[in-house]
């Protein structure tokens, strides 16, 4: 089953549970536009090279598509028109008001030069600008793009309209209008769901053990901000390996000790662990923070976490997920755990449409009752259908969608 198909088959489960209109649901079968662009560059060489991009913009009842762009050889038109449904869920269960869209383009980054890039983003937009900006889709950084190529292309869509717009795209850097708390803000609302859910589980922080697969941007801030409020993190992992301390690691001596040597492989006197064995480690709550699909029907059977906390997206496969409600585990789903990044991109869209720029302590006041809200509204939502979290994630997000559409 393709990414798509997959899809489909959530969407028609949350369907079934809430007797979905059949009209709304024949309309959320399919996005609303995609768009397929050739872009031709000038590489550095003086040939030229077509590279081929898209755009989906899958929903917009409850706002503007909103969405980021992934440079990346795998990208396909079904692979851009599923992250674009799971934007227009994402958004929808953390309740704000934009809709979901998603863009790629087919390359790899690393073979091109920063010229040659920056060629590419701008051509992009140059295929795509009839389409986008703050009032009707306003992408933003996934997968190998940067707040520089954010700024590139805020530049280009500018140059094409004739007038300044800030909230075209979000991820930009501070000086172009960027947020405060972007950098760290999927960790933060990952963290708020931790905290919700260890509550809900009668856990206290001191005596709950947590490990995280992935030291990059959102697994590390993750590190940080759990350890913080006191949880006790005995296991995190990186490319290069893992790490295992039961009394729990020092978060701030191997976020310097990683930066130093380019992975936590190694530190202290910790015990070396392989990326498969940090997935199976008996500790309350498993944070998927790096890779796609690493919890399959091989591996689910020696997971032995109380529960997951989704911060990857799509970290486990609808197989695992079977058989994961089966154990009895919980899983707090990506749509629900990662959403803190999106949130904080439409802050940043709401102050460059304002004109202001809000301080990262309002910031994180806004984003703390945006995620326990939505984290409560899915707990009830589980409860009262008697389903698992991501079902319910799926059902209250289309519920909202369906709502306004019916209307
Ligand atoms: P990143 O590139 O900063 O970090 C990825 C981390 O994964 C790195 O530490 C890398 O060493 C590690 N890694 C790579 N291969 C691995 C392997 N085989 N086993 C274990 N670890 C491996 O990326 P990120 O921004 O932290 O994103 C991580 C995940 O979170 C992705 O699924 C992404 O889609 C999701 N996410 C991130 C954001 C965000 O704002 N950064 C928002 C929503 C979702």
């Amino acid at each position: 089953m393709n990414q798509f198909e997959n899809a489909m088959k959530q969407l028609d489960n949350a369907s079934k549970i809430i007797n979905l209109n059949s009209d709304v649901h024949e309309i959320l079968k399919s996005p609303e536009r995609v768009l397929t662009v050739s872009i031709p560059v000038k590489m550095d060489n003086g040939s030229t090279k077509v590279f081929t991009g898209f755009r989906s913009q899958y929903n917009n009842a409850l706002g503007p598509y909103k969405g980021g762009i992934r440079y990346h050889w795998n990208v396909s038109l079904e692979e851009v028109k599923a992250l674009s449904f799971w934007m227009m869920v994402k958004c929808a269960t953390v309740n704000i008001p934009m809709g979901g869209g998603k863009g790629g383009i087919i390359v790899n980054p690393k073979e091109l030069s920063e010229g040659e890039i920056e060629r590419l983003s701008r051509g992009y937009i140059e295929k795509i600008w009839r389409d986008i900006g703050s009032d009707k889709d306003i992408p933003a950084p996934d997968v190998y793009t940067t707040p520089q190529i954010m700024a590139w292309m805020r530049d280009e869509y500018e140059k094409l309209v004739g007038h300044s717009d800030p909230g075209v795209i979000t991820g930009k850097p501070i000086e172009q209008g960027g947020s405060e708390g972007r950098g760290f803000s999927t960790a933060q609302g990952g963290a708020y769901c931790t905290r919700e859910l260890a509550t809900k589980l009668g856990l206290v922080p001191s005596e709950t053990t947590v490990a995280i697969q992935g030291f990059g941007n959102a697994g590390s801030f993750m590190a940080k901000i759990l350890a913080e409020m006191g949880y006790k993190i005995v296991a995190v992992s990186d490319s290069k390996g893992g790490i295992k301390s039961d009394d729990g690691l020092d978060i701030s001596a191997l976020t310097v000790y990683k930066e130093k040597t380019g992975s936590v492989v190694g530190f202290g006197s910790t015990e070396a662990i392989s990326n498969e064995e940090i997935l199976e480690l008996a500790v309350d709550i498993l944070v998927p923070a790096a890779l796609e699909n690493v919890i399959t029907a091989e591996n689910v059977g020696n997971i032995r976490a109380k529960s997951i906390v989704e911060l990857a997206n799509g970290p486990t496969t609808p197989e695992a997920d079977e058989i994961l409600k089966e154990k009895g585990i919980i899983v707090v789903p990506d749509v629900l755990a990662n959403a803190g990044g999106v949130t904080v991109s439409y802050f940043e869209w709401d102050q460059n449409i304002k004109g202001e720029h809000w301080s990262e302590v309002d910031i994180l006041e806004k984003l703390e009752k945006i995620i326990v809200d939505a984290f409560h509204e899915v707990w009830e939502t589980k409860e009262k259908y008697n389903i698992d979290m991501r079902t319910a994630a799926f059902v209250k997000a289309i519920e909202r969608v369906a709502s306004k559409m019916e209307i």
